[in-house]
């Protein structure tokens, strides 16, 4: 629970929330038949792995369509899912405060309806942004709200597909053991589509005593007076340089490969209904070339976070400079190889280089890693748009499902849906950030509630014919 679940103008959020769910039936009553997982016992539908954003818009949605015999697990303690309050080191969200947030197509499940319960309507208007933690807050509180079966602190170490049931292995402080779910859904977030994208060239022997991706905790205390050396033009470069400096670093050195900072946000620019929800079933060779575009033009930095370090003496940007190499140097300290054998020093080492798309190097995906059907394997991109980083996204189905470089070989991957960045390539941006969250929610639920269907189909045409209420029951026509 945090400080904000105490504001009282939530309870008559949730009362209005209440309310509304009422009026729409929701949750709607659960109708899969159950089935018995490998060891006999009744296993869940869907185990969402990851309470962040996406994992509880994954999990609402799915009991708004009836699917309610589901387990959400987070490694992460209670209000410390995803990077909110932990790495992400801006001072408020990059989005706009007007996105409707985890809403699902309801008012009193929107981000400005939990913020003017807490803060009041008259603070709307003077917002500019979201706080992280606001953001974090009423993540937390659409979780409460809706009374979704999370449990934190435990961690899936690996999964395992099988044909009709999905294997996970967790960890927790009782131990470990091996559950099973019929369908798993992968809301592991960004660092869960590959892990931290580091640079060739960078010793490991540099961490975690001289370098960190921006995506680790870091000890910004530990910088004060120290030089930093952090790479990359990416929003998180200027705001771990930010954050050095406000916490007393001496000097930070933002190393930028480009000459001049892309300029426009396109992936704001193709924010809207039809990218979301059109996208799926574009052809691929159109989805290539708006990938395609997307990677080479890339997206600048907030400006917000450029003014947060423009201003500080200690700030140096260099344009134009690559890193070559970065290695523990002689007195200490890291060197620096940079653009054409230029040499530098720093005392610490900032990496803010994004995240890799690499189904290898997903841990919970190792023992079947090199079975998932991968851009590379189903499209090949006319000349002049061959992109290797866009050739190792996962080729997914229409619900999010892995699907197989060879299906006899690796029965059961759709049961694995993997509602993170890595879906960009097949499904568009609603697996990724906050604007498509809704969206992709509500495709994942109602995917996963056809596949049930089929799958169920038996059982609930026994159970349709097995039904007899009596309509017509005291009228002249009644004939049972
Ligand atoms: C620094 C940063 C800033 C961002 N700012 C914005 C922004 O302003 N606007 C925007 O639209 N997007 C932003 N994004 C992109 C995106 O919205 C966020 O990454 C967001 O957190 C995605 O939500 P998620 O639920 O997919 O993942 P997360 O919020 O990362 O949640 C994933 C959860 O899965 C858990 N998990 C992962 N693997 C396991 C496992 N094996 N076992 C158990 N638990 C596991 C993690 O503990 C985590 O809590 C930002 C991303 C970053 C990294």
């Amino acid at each position: 629970m945090d400080r904000q679940d105490r504001a009282p103008g939530l309870a008559a959020l949730e009362a209005e929330l209440a309310r509304d769910l009422q009026r729409l039936t929701l949750p709607a009553s659960a109708w899969p038949a159950g089935r018995a997982g490998p060891d006999g016992a009744p296993m869940p539908d869907v185990l969402v792995i990851g309470a962040g954003m996406y994992g509880v818009a994954a999990a609402a949605a799915l009991t708004f369509k009836g699917i309610r015999d589901i387990a959400v697990l987070d490694r992460a303690p209670e209000g410390l899912e995803g990077p909110w309050v932990t790495t992400a080191r801006m001072r408020t969200l990059r989005s706009p405060k007007h996105l409707p947030g985890i809403d699902l197509g309801i008012p009193s499940l929107t981000f400005r309806a939990w913020f003017e319960a807490v803060r009041g309507a008259e603070a709307w208007d003077p917002l500019y942004k979201i706080l992280n933690a606001d953001w974090q807050d009423y993540i937390g509180w659409v979780r409460r709200a809706l009374r979704l079966p999370v449990t934190n602190g435990v961690e899936v170490l690996s999964v395992h597909p099988a044909a009709d049931h999905v294997g996970v292995t967790l960890r927790d402080a009782a131990g470990t053991r091996r559950v099973a779910a019929r369908r798993l859904v992968m809301a592991s977030g960004r660092a869960g589509t590959g892990g931290p994208s580091l640079p060739p060239g960078v010793d490991p022997a540099l961490f975690p005593a001289l370098a960190a991706h921006s995506n680790d905790s870091i000890d910004f205390a530990a910088l004060r007076g120290k030089a930093v050396a952090v790479i990359g033009a990416g929003p998180s470069s200027w705001d771990n340089a930010a954050a050095a400096l406000e916490a007393g670093a001496a000097r930070v050195d933002l190393y930028i490969r480009r000459r001049v900072l892309p300029q426009v946000n396109k992936g704001r620019g193709s924010a809207n209904q039809g990218f979301f929800e059109g996208w799926p079933s574009l052809p691929p060779a159109e989805k290539w070339r708006l990938l395609a575009y997307m990677h080479d033009v890339q997206s600048p930095p907030p400006h917000e976070s450029i003014f947060r370090v423009l201003d500080k003496p200690g700030f140096h940007i260099h344009l134009g400079t690559p890193l070559r190499a970065a290695a523990p140097g002689q007195g200490g300290g890291v060197a620096l190889t940079l653009g054409e054998g230029v040499v530098a020093a720093a005392d610490f080492l900032i990496l803010g280089t994004g995240f890799s798309i690499d189904m290898a190097r997903i841990a919970e995906f190792a023992s079947f890693a090199g079975e998932i059907a991968l851009w590379s394997d189903r499209y090949t991109p006319p000349p002049g748009l061959e992109r290797a980083e866009i050739g190792r996204f996962p080729w997914l189905d229409a619900g999010f499902g892995l699907t197989a470089k060879h299906p006899d070989r690796a029965p059961g991957l759709s049961r694995i849906h993997l509602f993170n960045h890595a879906a960009m390539a097949s499904l568009g941006a609603i697996a990724s950030d906050v604007p498509g969250v809704s969206i992709g929610a509500g495709r994942l639920a109602r995917q996963i509630a056809a596949a049930i269907f089929a799958e169920d189909i038996d059982t609930l045409r026994a159970r349709l014919e097995a039904f007899d209420e009596p309509e017509l029951k005291g009228t002249p026509f009644f004939a049972l």
